[in-house]
């Protein structure tokens, strides 16, 4: 039978439609095998192109002596302008801000065929850690208020360039889908006196978790707007991702890399998105949010019934993604532990 569920953080109701449900493995991309080589000419992200970039932000490791393994640029088609100052307007209605912010390139890997479900748990855990530095770096600055990092993987899925990295863009405002989780969060907070996602992880039955570590869990959620979108949460409350600790870092880098994995092999190599979904920096410490990592593979499309509504048809059951997901066997297809 078909169901509506309520996502208990952002409140937005999703129609699970197992009437046109699929079996997950339908959603399989078929795609044909292709061969990217490892090097490419005129691929601005490939070594001995650095001149192609922008300087570097930072590199790793630091020591330019030695071949970089995962290197920061700015984005040379920006969307904002660390040139500019956020000064704020408003006339009438119309509120503007200068286009101050700051857009960054993460190149994952020297390899251009790599991509972050194929590279060793390591590898994963060092681009982690970069992550980690350019968040609490770009915190600093009291102009920033918001730091969105994501990767887009294959071209629906908005990469431009195949060779893989991911982003960041900070700005100088909190955008309003942020502001409104963060403020259910605190009323959540306010009304029961505990962490929501806390009390999520907790009581989380068994039925959604995809994998569980020491020090993370990833599931899928209970109301899914679109097939196998998955959240990996923290066990320890933490409200922001720059709060993460080394060993949290290691952890979260098999987590997430077996995660992808799953994925690519389960649904042959998807396009996909993922988000580091944290509290702003001065979020260090409170009590009500909790940070987590949002993977969305880009199976479907969206049309104009949730145009419309902003209610999403989903024709996946998250517990048969879970399961799905569980039993793929994805170990041998990559590079895990290497
Ligand atoms: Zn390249
Ligand atoms: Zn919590």
């Amino acid at each position: 039978m078909p169901e509506l569920r309520q996502n208990f953080f952002t409140k937005e109701w999703v129609i699970i439609a197992t009437e046109r449900s699929k079996r997950p493995e339908e959603l399989a991309t078929h795609r044909p095998p292709q061969t990217v080589p490892s090097f490419v000419e005129n691929c601005p992200f490939c070594p001995g192109n650095e001149g192609k970039t922008p300087p570097e932000v930072m590199r790793f490791p630091p020591n330019t002596a030695e071949p970089w393994a995962v290197r920061v640029i700015p984005n040379k088609f920006a969307a904002l302008s660390s040139d500019l100052q956020p000064t704020r307007s408003l006339q009438h209605l119309r509120r503007r801000v200068e286009g101050f912010g700051v857009h960054e390139v993460i190149i994952d890997s020297p390899d251009h065929s790599s991509c972050m479900a194929l590279l060793p748990d390591a590898h994963v855990a060092r681009i982690l850690s970069v992550f980690k530095e350019r968040y609490n770096s770009l915190g600093m600055d009291h102009r920033i208020n918001h730091v969105t990092i994501f990767k887009n993987h294959g071209a629906d899925a908005g990469a431009s360039l195949q060779h893989p990295h991911s982003q960041l863009i900070a700005t100088p405002v909190i955008p309003s889908q942020v502001r409104h989780r963060l403020l259910e969060a605190l009323r959540h907070y306010d009304d029961a006196g505990e962490c929501m996602f806390c009390h999520m992880v907790e009581i989380e039955d068994q039925t959604r978790i995809v994998v569980k570590s020491e020090f993370f869990v990833a599931m899928e959620v209970f109301a899914s707007a679109t097939p196998f979108a998955t959240h990996i949460f923290p066990l320890r409350h933490t409200a922001t991702f720059g709060e993460i600790t080394a060993a949290e870092i290691a952890d979260l880098a098999r987590v997430l890399r077996t995660l992808l994995a799953k994925i690519y092999v389960g649904l042959e190599n998807p396009d996909l998105n993922f988000t580091v979904r944290s509290g702003p920096s001065d979020y260090v410490a409170a009590r009500h949010f909790h940070w987590y990592v949002s993977v969305i593979p880009r199976l479907t499309r969206v049309a104009g019934f949730e145009l419309g509504s902003g209610m999403f048809i989903n024709t996946v059951l998250p517990e048969a993604a879970a399961e799905f997901l569980r039993n793929v066997k994805a170990e041998k297809a990559t590079g895990a532990g290497a």
